[in-house]
């Protein structure tokens, strides 16, 4: 009897030469780990493959698909089966038996695609497919042959076995998580920075989160939204530390003390030292942060300036170039804009100024600093005073 297998491809790791099984190793980890809870579940490494085999019994594939599709770097999900014998003839059976269960009687075309990397096996890859396109052709009338576009491609692998599949399911591809050092990303609750987040966390950097909570200016509702967004970035990435810093004193020593048109710049710069400064205690090299060119004031190539100009590290802005819609079309379908636009009252607004400076001066924001005696001191208070949350 055939077992049913879950083949997985992987996609860019594939090209990383000597690195290449450190990044295999973390796919294969993050995979086990994913599937450790719901039963007995084995990897068996293949060259450009991993196959996921069920030690418990049949595979049931709406339990392990779910649990190994957000992993980052793998491009594509195989259901399938492993065969038990190395013949053509047990190849001929079971392949009718796949296109049966799959595809009934309901009427198609098809083609059979087949590689043959052990060359030991009784028939080339040509052979096997003509034998095979014959034999199912043969047996159910509801198949034609269509090498051009066809509605249905069998994959025959042969391999130190033979795999067989026919629906490939699409993943996120990217680069395994924490294969490209770590990035302290500023969540807001809103639409941007969790697509942000989840953006550079699919490109290998290990991700944590700096909120900025204001109370009793903003509230627990907000502060939930973020925790619920890093539960949501946590199910891609296995986990997420999320920082939630106080910063109700620094805002108020700021509205007090400085333009309120500047406000804003002031207070985003304020954001980047206490996130660069967490950033440096946790070893990572870089920010990361949810700004789109041009979408709010302070979001002008001269604001982006003015408030870039107050940090060491790179600061990652991986929406810069991207439409609102866009964003939004990321956000769903990662599941993070349905927790963004969660309504709750922000209970005022005396931060937000109606006339924000639109092309701020650097020069002028520092000289505004410069006076700002006691502005380090409220830094340094909020980032030790931060509660750590781990999701
Ligand atoms: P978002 O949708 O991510 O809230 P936004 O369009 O509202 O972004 P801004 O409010 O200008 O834009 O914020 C720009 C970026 O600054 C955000 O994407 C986020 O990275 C960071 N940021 C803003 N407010 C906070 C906060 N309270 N805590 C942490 N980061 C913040
Ligand atoms: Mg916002």
């Amino acid at each position: 009897m055939a077992e049913k297998v879950l083949l997985v491809k992987f996609g860019e790791v594939a090209m990383r030469g000597d690195n290449q099984y450190i990044f295999i190793n973390r796919l294969i980890l993050a995979i086990r780990r994913n599937l450790e809870a719901v039963g007995n579940y084995y990897v068996v490494r293949e060259p450009g493959r991993l196959i996921v085999e069920d030690r418990g019994g049949e595979m049931d594939y709406d339990t392990v698909i779910p649990r190994v599709e957000p992993i980052f770097g793998l491009v594509g999900l195989c259901p399938g089966l492993k065969l038990e014998e190395m013949s053509m003839e047990t190849l001929k059976k079971d392949a009718l038996a796949h296109m049966q269960e799959m595809y009934g009687d309901t009427p198609m075309t098809f083609k059979v695609n087949a590689r043959r990397s052990n060359k030991g096996f009784e028939a080339r890859s040509q052979e096997i497919c003509a034998d095979l396109g014959e034999y199912i052709l043969d047996n159910m009338s509801n198949m034609t042959v269509n090498v051009k576009t066809p509605d249905v491609v069998l994959y025959v692998e042969v391999r130190n076995r033979i795999y067989l599949y026919s629906k490939v399911i699409k993943t996120y591809g990217g680069l395994p998580y924490g294969s490209s050092g770590k990035g302290v990303s500023l969540l807001s609750g809103g639409i941007d920075s969790p697509v942000a987040t989840w953006m550079m966390a699919k490109r290998g950097v290990e991700v944590e989160g700096v909120y900025f909570h204001s109370p009793p200016y903003t509230s627990e509702w907000a502060k939930q939204k973020v925790i619920d967004l890093g539960k949501r970035i946590a199910d891609f990435t296995g986990s997420f530390k999320l920082y939630v810093v106080p910063f109700t004193d620094l805002q108020l020593y700021l509205l007090e003390n400085v333009p309120h048109d500047k406000l804003t710049i002031h207070l985003k710069r304020a954001m980047m030292r206490a996130a660069e400064q967490i950033a440096v205690k946790d070893g990572a090299w870089s920010l990361i942060t949810g700004e789109s060119v041009g979408q709010v004031a302070s979001q002008t190539m001269q604001g982006i300036y003015a408030i870039n100009a107050v940090c060491n590290m790179p600061v990652l802005r991986p929406l810069a170039g991207m439409d609102k819609q866009e964003i939004i079309n990321i956000g769903t379908k990662i599941g993070t804009y349905d927790i963004s636009i969660r309504p709750y009252e922000d209970c005022c607004t005396i931060f937000v100024a109606k006339h924000p400076q639109i092309k701020p001066r650097l020069h002028v924001i520092e000289r505004i600093e410069k006076k700002l005696t006691d502005l380090d001191k409220y830094i340094d208070e909020a980032v030790e005073k931060a509660e750590i949350i781990e999701l």
